[in-house]
């Protein structure tokens, strides 16, 4: 049981950088921008993820 919640403790952490991050994003006007290659993020892709930070053509980053 303490392996789990090491598990689950781990990625709500991992969600809560990922928040801030995206905070951080929207402060500095680049919320949507790609943090990889500078391209628009569409919002379409936004709406499914808000906390996405990278466009599409970068799927093993999501
Ligand atoms: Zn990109």
């Amino acid at each position: 049981m303490e392996q789990v919640d090491n598990e689950v403790a781990r990625r709500v952490e991992q969600t809560l950088d990922a928040v801030d991050r995206a905070l951080e994003r929207l402060r500095h006007g680049s919320y949507r921008t790609c943090r990889v290659c500078g391209s628009p993020i569409d919002d379409d892709a936004l709406a499914r993820d808000p906390l996405r930070d990278s466009c599409d053509a970068h799927p093993e980053l999501l």
